[in-house]
């Protein structure tokens, strides 16, 4: 038997053992409960919207929404309940069928662990991502109360992002719900019957105001034309999405080729076993991860993106914070953003649609920590791009941790079919986008020109490793001879 197999038999074992004792505490928990607050209400919910338990009690107890004071007494179990299992009396989880083109028969995404829905969550993890922890923190300090509801009210979309035939193709949409932005439509009749159910994509519209648009605007590069460029100031009006991480396990699974048993394991210990049911309970197939999500710009008309005759203008950008905001010269990440802006309002000044796509990837998903560290042992031993990766990996173990396997689900979502210019020379990026059957016709590198002096080290590397480029490809030789800028050099 292997390690990880007697693992699993131990940890299958010590959770049979847990269920009983929480089972006992849980039944003991409820008698407490419905003595000491009799005022709350008895929620229903209709039958059908259960999978496929048809002799279990269906009622459930939920607090009164907007409670003022927090109880936590009242709020989570006295002990905490580490986990479930599949088949404890009274876990029933709601429907949950990935993939189905009809939003009520696919299910709301159940995923809290108040009282009144741990048993019948159809999801592991939290709303928010990253900030589900920073919750924790108000909740802890009674800033904010544990069964606080929001009140979703003129929040929904202020454009429509239309259902797309992609949506119900549960392959081509794992790590997002296509449903995010029209939750609170959806399932207004869940929420309003108590079920804390969020929306995970909000869509916004915004005035921007970028120094390096203003001055293409400012010597005559780009025009004013009143819709994207709506002022002599260069000011920008867009359209914004903003999509928080919703897994489908079995597909996130798929698209990375492993095995759903060993992803589950390795998020399991990789978050110091933080979601211990991504063991416990198999048949929960959806996990909201404690990461970021990403972020669709939209420049020109929205009503167009899913039309395969609209020119469609691409950049998908993994964030990086310190070229990106604070506008470090290491990288060319900020000088081809801008880039890709530029064209992205050129093509929607032409009657195409732009699109940035911007995803919370800092540093290669290796983080800015582990940048850092990378940053240094390149200045320090002499920054060339001959040794770039081999920086990399020293520190991290692999050169890059975005893995875009998963990153053309938002394509998919827009139901774009095909890229006119895609603005990025990454082959991870190309590559992924091809493999999902979306169609690239031309792929446009940043230009010479806007490429900092000292980010010649990580072009260079990158094109020898595969990067697209029109131009030269960088041999051994010319990779030692480009070098970086030492600590106390400044740029001639
Ligand atoms: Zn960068």
């Amino acid at each position: 038997m292997s390690d990880s197999a007697v693992l699993t038999q131990i940890l299958t074992t010590l959770a049979d053992l847990q269920a009983s004792q929480q089972l006992l505490s849980q039944k003991v928990d409820k008698i407490q409960t419905e003595s000491e607050h009799p005022h709350k209400v008895k929620l229903h919910l209709h039958d059908s919207h259960y999978a496929g338990h048809s002799d279990s009690d269906h009622d459930t107890v939920v607090s009164p929404t907007f409670a003022p004071k927090i109880d936590h007494a009242s709020l989570f179990a006295e002990k905490p309940i580490l986990m479930t299992q599949p088949d404890q009396p009274g876990v029933n989880p709601y429907t949950m069928n990935w993939g189905k083109a009809d939003p009520q028969a696919r299910g709301p995404i159940v995923v809290s662990r108040h009282p009144s829905s741990i048993n019948i969550r159809n999801a592991l993890g939290a709303y928010g991502g990253p900030y589900s922890i920073y919750r924790a923190l108000a909740v802890a300090m009674e800033e904010l109360a544990e069964d606080h509801r929001p009140n979703f009210d003129h929040t929904e979309p202020v454009i429509n992002i239309p259902q797309q035939p992609q949506w119900s193709d549960p392959t081509k949409i794992v790590s997002f719900d296509p449903f995010g932005h029209m939750t609170t439509q959806l399932y207004k009749k869940e929420i309003e019957q108590g079920l804390d159910i969020r929306p995970t994509i909000a869509i916004t519209r915004a005035h921007m105001l970028v120094p390096e648009i203003q001055a293409e605007v400012k010597r005559g590069a780009l025009t004013v034309d009143g819709k994207v460029v709506i002022g002599d100031t260069g000011e920008l009006d867009v359209h914004k999405a903003a999509i928080d991480p919703v897994w489908y396990l079995p597909g996130v699974a798929a698209r990375l080729n492993v095995e759903e048993d060993v992803l589950r394991h390795c998020l399991f210990e990789s978050t110091g076993g933080m979601y211990s049911e991504l063991i416990t309970r198999p048949d929960i197939k959806v996990f909201l991860p404690p990461i970021g999500g990403l972020t669709v710009y939209i420049f020109g008309n929205h009503e167009l993106i899913a039309d395969p005759k609209t020119q469609l203008t691409v950049r998908v950008h993994d964030e990086c914070n310190g070229s990106d905001v604070f506008c470090s010269d290491i990288c060319t990440c900020r000088p081809y953003l801008i880039y890709g802006m530029v064209e992205a309002i050129k093509e929607a000044q032409n009657g195409g649609v732009g699109l940035i796509i911007y995803l919370r990837k800092e540093g290669r998903a290796l983080g800015e920590v582990t940048k850092y560290l990378v940053y240094n042992a390149r200045k320090r031993v002499g920054d060339s791009a001959a040794k770039y990766f081999e920086r990399t990996e020293n520190v991290a173990g692999v050169k890059d941790m975005r893995f875009q396997g998963l990153m053309p689900d938002v394509l998919h979502w827009l139901g774009i079919t095909k890229i006119d210019r895609f603005m990025s020379m990454s082959n991870m990026k190309h590559d992924a986008i091809i493999d999902a059957g979306i169609q690239i016709l031309e792929r446009v590198p940043i230009p010479d020109e806007m490429i900092p002096a000292d980010s010649k080290v990580e072009i260079d590397a990158k094109i020898a490793a595969g990067y697209f480029t029109n131009g030269h490809i960088p041999d051994a030789e010319d990779l030692s001879r480009t070098v970086g800028r030492g600590w106390d050099d400044s740029h001639p």
